[in-house]
């Protein structure tokens, strides 16, 4: 499917649920927040009907994200439903590694998996998570290049004055292991805008002075990311600039909260509600023509820079899915 600037849309994130058994200081606020009602959270059948009306319009890439993925009850029975899902070419996951047991067990799925993980030290993590045990991401990384996984990464958010200190720390895991670590410019959606980010310049001075010139690379993961590496790496690391419009004139995608809002930008809280029109008994077309709709009015750019624009979104990360 197209939007209204000629942009194929292939690639739909969905958040399954705004829960989440952390509360990363840029992402929810401490106390937590006031969570979409149970019954307005689309049901797995309602999902799975979303999924495959679009696949129909022609996504081919489905990612998994939240809140937390993976407190989502059976959560262990919808992902072997979207896997059998016919038209898709990639079913991939974003989670903290927290219930890694689960995790573990539903890899199989993915064909891609990311891993959030913000500092490599324990105390650093319950601070940034307020609950987090490190031990679980980390051993979910551990048991996933056992299992041979072929794409897993690590989502890592620089933050000034919290994990400056460790580029270096998490570049060696690329050196040392197929990982590819991803550096993830904070946005200021919701909690984020109380946080100040890293810029890339400074992110590639800090690596380029303990491991020499980058090698950059033509590997394209489904978003805006570009890859690099050093010599003698195993691994890659990566760039998501989320806050400038450079990537805006070749977005791909669109994303589905908990509700089954159909949001066209990251930075807009404009979309369309198909969670209500479902719930209302609406019939196959009508969907497909409230989705192409919705894509007729899909912005530009996201606008994150500009403070004055209307319709901005003021939604927390959790109930957007990243
Ligand atoms: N709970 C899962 C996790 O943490 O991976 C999935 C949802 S979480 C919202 C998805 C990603 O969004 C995480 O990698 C997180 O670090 C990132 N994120 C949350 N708030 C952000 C912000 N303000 N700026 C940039 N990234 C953010
Ligand atoms: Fe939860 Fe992910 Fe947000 Fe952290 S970033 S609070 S793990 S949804």
């Amino acid at each position: 499917m197209k939007d209204q600037y000629n942009r194929i849309i292939d690639y739909l994130r969905i958040s399954i649920t705004d829960k989440c058994n952390l509360r990363c200081q840029y992402c929810m606020p401490e106390e937590g927040m006031a969570y979409i009602p149970h019954q307005n959270i689309l049901r797995f059948e309602e999902i799975t009907r979303l999924v495959e009306i679009f696949t129909g319009m022609g996504v081919r890439k489905l990612k998994i994200t939240g809140g937390e993925p993976f407190v989502r009850r059976g959560v262990e029975d919808l992902i072997p439903m979207l896997y059998e899902i016919q038209g898709i070419d990639q079913l991939t996951i974003t989670t903290n590694g927290i219930k890694d047991d689960l995790l573990l067990s539903l890899s199989k799925y993915f064909s891609g998996i990311n891993i959030s993980l913000d500092t490599l030290d324990q105390d650093k993590y319950k601070e940034i998570t307020r609950y987090g045990e490190l031990h679980h991401p980390l051993r979910a990384l551990e048991k996933l290049l056992e299992q041979g996984h072929k794409n897993v990464k690590i989502n890592m958010v620089p933050i000034r004055g919290f994990n400056e200190d460790e580029l270096i720390d998490f570049a060696y895991i690329a050196k040392e292991s197929p990982l590819k670590i991803r550096f993830i410019e904070l946005m200021p959606i919701g909690c984020g805008k109380d946080f100040q980010g890293l810029s890339e310049n400074e992110i590639l001075t800090t690596l380029n002075s303990e491991f020499g010139e980058p090698i950059p690379m033509a590997y394209r993961s489904n978003g805006p990311a570009t890859y690099f590496t050093y010599p003698g790496f195993q691994g890659a690391l990566g760039f998501i600039r989320g806050v400038d419009h450079h990537f805006c004139h070749q977005c791909n995608r669109v994303r589905l909260t908990a509700e089954g809002f159909l949001k066209t930008c990251l930075g807009f809280s404009k979309g369309i509600d198909l969670g209500n029109l479902i719930k209302n008994g609406a019939k196959d077309w009508e969907i497909e023509k409230a989705i192409e709709k919705a894509l007729q009015e899909k912005p530009l750019e996201n606008q994150f820079d500009n403070f004055i624009v209307e319709g901005k979104e003021i939604k927390n990360m959790n109930q957007i899915g990243g």
